[in-house]
């Protein structure tokens, strides 16, 4: 099933326009938006009154393909391009089409007399399609959406500049754009987490964008982004099936489930972001090299100039931490979803990134976790935090909580945990999301601490 949203943005500023170009484009284009919604309004209604002519003359229904080129689409979205020169053609088009839904509705209350002729108010939002708008991640991880607004006769006027006469008519102002482009760019407001969660979405091709529109409200100009995804038939979720994640350095993710104590999983790999930033890295030094030894071009040019290469590199090394992370969750939720888990656990996540893994920290593992949030969200899984303390240390089989290990680097050197109560063997990060994914972790880790330390006490009394 198709799910279609709106999500409202502001629009903090312009990116290629001064505001009052800006504004005075917008002007423009929702003034011709206004008048061009109403001519298709009128043509449509022709084009029906020329269907009933057609049908009382020839007694058969009027079919597009026995008179070309008259009242239908092609013909209506002619017209209004010749007449509506300032918008984009596919702006013209998504009229046509938002014109067609709204008369469907209206000719029945028409004829029932419940409502009068469709017609559009001034000030109506601007329409586009979304094949019009792109939106991209700038280097301070601001988003700008880019809309293909124009036509380009206009966009070439407007770049040579435009005289308009002011309101009292003695002064004449010229509206000049600094480019000579179809498109309008902009940054968008987006401060809290959905809304952030949203542009993620579409910058990873998870969700696709619909015809969106911009509007003005006093002072303030809106970019309504609407987007689609397909929506998965809930699963029915089994609340007390618990999923385990140990968010970790060895691998991104080890993940266990609470009643199923055979089944394992080790979700993607750290090595690829080390790779990756190595080999970024040496591209770095080369550019570096390149810039110092002159001859590219980028000496002599600023300082600015001779940067932008380097602030590349953060940003694809960003945006690879960041698709990983998408990939890497969407990973553990299909687990999820495909074992019925209606809850997943996690460990609060804070401080826990030791020295010897300084490259990893800038890497967000809270990122990962958000991601893994959002997504469990999404399909309904509940999602709890439990305190990290133990669940490395503790036999996820035996129970017993080996405190000496806590203190210093336990870990095995193959990652392996061995109980020596039990003698039971698993991969460490593993026996730490078991230990994670059983209920009331917290609470029997307590009772657990408890216990041994009695039996401490018993011991040496009894020595
Ligand atoms: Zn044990």
């Amino acid at each position: 099933m198709t799910c279609t949203k709106t999500m409202r943005y502001q629009i903090v500023r312009p990116l290629d326009d001064d505001w009052e170009v800006f504004r005075y484009i917008l002007n423009q284009i929702s003034y011709e938006t206004w008048n061009c919604l109403n001519r298709c309004a009128q043509y449509l209604w022709e084009a029906d009154n020329f269907k009933k002519i057609y049908y009382s003359k020839f007694g058969i229904k009027f079919n597009v393909k026995d008179v070309e080129g008259v009242a239908d689409d092609a013909y209506i979205n002619r017209n209004l391009k010749k007449e509506f020169q300032k918008m984009n053609g596919d702006s013209v088009e998504t009229i046509t089409r938002e014109v067609k839904v709204k008369m469907k509705k209206n000719k029945e209350d028409f004829m029932l007399g419940k409502a009068s002729f469709l017609s559009f108010k001034k000030g109506h939002p601007i329409l586009f399609r979304g094949s019009q708008v792109k939106i991209n991640k700038s280097n301070d991880n601001n988003y700008i959406v880019t809309v293909r607004l124009l036509r380009k006769e206009y966009a070439e006027e407007l770049y040579n500049g435009i005289t308009v006469k002011t309101k009292n008519k003695k002064e004449e102002k010229v509206h000049k754009r600094n480019i000579n482009d179809m498109n309008i760019r902009f940054y968008i407001k987006a401060n809290d987490k959905y809304n952030k969660v949203i542009l993620e979405r579409v910058l990873n091709k998870e969700y696709k964008i619909g015809g969106s529109r911009i509007f003005m409200k006093g002072n303030k100009i809106f970019f309504d982004l609407v987007y689609s995804f397909e929506q998965k038939k809930d699963e029915k979720l089994d609340k007390n099936r618990i999923m385990g994640i140990d968010i970790g350095y060895n691998i991104p993710a080890a993940v266990a489930i609470n009643d199923m104590p055979y089944k394992k999983w080790f979700i993607g790999d750290r090595k690829e972001i080390e790779d990756f930033r190595t080999k970024i890295e040496v591209r770095k030094k080369q550019l570096q090299k390149w810039s110092v030894w002159a001859g590219d071009g980028r000496v002599g040019h600023g300082i600015k100039t001779r940067i932008k290469p380097v602030l590349n590199i953060g940003e694809k090394i960003n945006n690879f931490k960041n698709l990983k992370n998408h990939v890497w969750s969407r990973e553990i939720i299909n687990i999820a979803l495909k074992n019925k888990c209606g809850t997943i656990q996690m460990e609060k996540l804070e401080g826990i990134i030791p020295e010897e893994y300084s490259f990893l920290k800038n890497w967000s593992f809270y990122d990962l976790q958000q991601k893994i949030e959002y997504k469990a969200r999404e399909h309904g899984i509940d999602v709890v935090y439990i305190d990290p303390a133990y669940t490395s240390a503790r036999c996820s089989k035996c129970g017993h909580i080996h405190k000496s290990y806590e203190k210093k680097d336990w870990r095995p050197e193959q990652g392996q945990f061995i109980c020596q109560v039990c003698g039971y063997k698993e991969n460490a990060d593993i026996n730490a999301a078991r230990n994670i994914a059983t209920p009331n972790i917290e609470k029997i880790i307590k009772e657990q601490l408890e216990k041994q330390e009695r039996e401490q006490r018993n011991q040496k009394y009894i020595s």
